[in-house]
């Protein structure tokens, strides 16, 4: 991800599964050190917590645990690109559209983060990414 204000760089992770209730219950953590993502599964604490606090829990967590830097990256809002003008055709509105697109708050500077690019766990560790699995956790890739 990329901060649209003060430009700094730094991972984050999405969790994937067939549903909703699949990724019920993970956090993640993003390191302001190291180029770091950390993965666990939320407390009876963190979950009750809700979802956005239950990630700066778990942040809390990890930052005590591994003696890293670790944040929670917060959600902010969908930014939607879709065409508004009316009387577009039904084919010019198809080429045009992109679906709404997560804007995250920058840990930084709390600007408008942008996800840059989206890796698959190999990748982002062939690229010199690590990902720090809490919890017993472990990746199973799709
Ligand atoms: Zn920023």
């Amino acid at each position: 991800m990329r901060c649209s204000t003060c430009a700094v760089t730094f991972p984050s992770f999405e969790f994937s599964g067939d549903t909703d209730m699949a990724t019920d219950g993970f956090v993640a953590a993003t390191s302001m050190d190291t180029d770091a993502v950390a993965l666990g599964v939320a407390t009876v604490e963190e979950y009750r917590a809700g979802y956005s606090s239950g990630q700066h829990l778990f942040a809390a967590r990890v930052r005590q645990k591994l003696d890293l830097n670790m944040v929670a990256i917060d959600f902010v809002r969908y930014e939607d690109h879709r065409p508004s003008s009316p009387g577009r055709s039904f084919q010019l509105f198809q080429e045009s559209y992109r679906p709404p697109e997560a804007i995250y708050a920058c840990p930084i500077c709390g600007g408008d983060a942008h996800v840059e690019q989206k890796l698959t766990p190999e990748v982002f560790r062939d690229a010199g990414g690590q990902l720090i699995l809490v919890d017993g956790l472990t990746l199973r890739s799709t």
